[in-house]
């Protein structure tokens, strides 16, 4: 049988692969023959319209861009506006509903009272304090620090537990980093970000951007990279690693999300895109409803899409990795022997076992390119 031959081979049509994809194809004008074992390009960034709503959603959960870094805010904005999207999270606890990240209304709507910024940190401070440690061993503790056992138990612990299926004192302090806590009214989850939106037409339209180039080839719903590839350069392999050696160390834990969708015959269901529920009775943690991440978009009055975000563990699709040490231990194995690999390199959320953002995504595609421009 006839090789079927390439320049690079790339496997995923996620940012990372996307992003190589293109450079690779625009800049050194090779051949690219991109792999994707969905039947969508995007990764976990694919958007798509819900027939009967025509309410653009996110499939694998909102994803909402926001970056400080200039380089990958100019390359994407070369193929893509944003519209005005500032995020903001609310949750509900016990049917009122509160700022989240924990901030000065949360504090002040919580306690029923009224402080300033000065008062409320004092007030924090007081009520957090027995529970100072000069080293934490697990989330729960280093919580407990920071925001007191009142706060911590309506809007963390349960939240946690249901996302993790684990008790928090089983997670490591480093996660509750993640969480801010503020002084001040500022509502802005992605305050500490100098751009943020949500792509004007939408993510899969930038993907097609991305790969719109006579030198790229896509085969979707293709997952056999043991076809016969005869590929001149390197291949890119952004999936997880287990899977690349057919789990012979075993597998890498992952959790996982189930989205169920529904149709709501008013207007506005919640008055925004996400809440939180951290109660135990709700099995959902997140409802989404997606028409609010497009302020700038007409929608018809009736109806409105939202869905319900159920946490999983996962065997299908991987979203978080549980990044134990037994889990860590392991993908450094399953790392060593991908290194062994000729012309071999991988790259992106699912090979690395890591959480990254978009922008942190695309900033490692963009480097990665550097290094194999230099190096072909
Ligand atoms: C619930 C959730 C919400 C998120 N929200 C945000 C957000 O608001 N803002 C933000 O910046 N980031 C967010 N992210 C992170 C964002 O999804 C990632 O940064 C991004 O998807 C990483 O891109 P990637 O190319 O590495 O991986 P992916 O998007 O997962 O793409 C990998 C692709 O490779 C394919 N693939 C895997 N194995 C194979 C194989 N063997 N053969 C062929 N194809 C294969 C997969 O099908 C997939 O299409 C969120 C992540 C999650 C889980």
């Amino acid at each position: 049988m006839n090789k079927i031959k390439t320049d690079f081979l790339v496997v995923g049509s996620g940012f990372y692969g996307s992003v190589i994809a293109e450079r690779i194809a625009s800049i050194l004008k090779k051949k690219v023959l991109i792999l994707e074992k969905r039947n969508h390009i995007g990764g976990n960034c694919y958007s798509e319209y819900d027939k009967s709503t025509n309410i653009e959603y996110h499939k694998y959960g909102s994803h909402i861009f926001h970056t400080s870094n200039k380089k990958v805010w100019d390359y994407i904005n070369s193929f893509t506006k944003f519209n005005s999207y500032k995020h903001q999270v609310l949750t509900n606890f016990k049917n009122k509903i509160y700022q989240m990240p924990i901030n000065l209304e949360t504090i002040n709507s919580f306690f029923n009272k009224n402080l300033s910024p000065h008062e409320a940190e004092k007030y924090i401070n007081k009520i957090s304090k027995k529970y100072y440690k000069n080293k934490y061993d697990n989330f729960e503790e280093k919580a407990l620090s920071q925001i007191g056992l009142e706060l911590y138990s309506a809007f963390i612990k349960n939240y946690t537990e249901k996302q993790w299926n684990t008790n928090p004192k089983n997670l490591p302090a480093s996660i509750f980093n993640r969480l801010p806590l503020r002084f001040n009214y500022n509502e802005d989850y992605f305050k500490n970000c100098i751009w943020q939106g949500i792509p004007k037409d939408g993510y899969t339209k930038i993907f097609k951007g991305l790969i719109d180039n006579k030198n790229i080839r896509l085969e979707k719903e293709t997952y056999n990279l043991n076809k016969d590839y005869k590929v001149k350069y390197m291949t890119i392999y952004t999936g997880p690693l287990d899977r690349l050696f057919n789990y012979k160390l075993g597998k890498l834990k992952w959790r996982s999300l189930l989205f169920k969708k529904k149709i709501v015959n008013v207007n506005d269901y919640q008055g925004t895109s996400v809440i939180n529920f951290p109660e135990k009775k709700f099995r959902f943690t997140r409802i989404h409803e997606p028409k609010h991440l497009h302020p700038e978009r007409k929608f018809k009055n009736d109806k409105t899409l939202i869905i319900y975000e159920y946490p999983k563990t996962s065997d299908d699709e991987p979203y978080y990795p549980v990044n134990d040490e037994k889990n860590r231990l392991r993908h450094r194995q399953y790392k060593k022997m991908a290194y062994k690999i000729p012309k071999f390199e991988i790259g992106g959320r699912l090979a690395d076992y890591a959480y990254y953002d978009m922008d942190m995504t695309i900033s490692a595609a963009l480097q990665k390119f550097e290094s194999i421009k230099k190096n072909i």
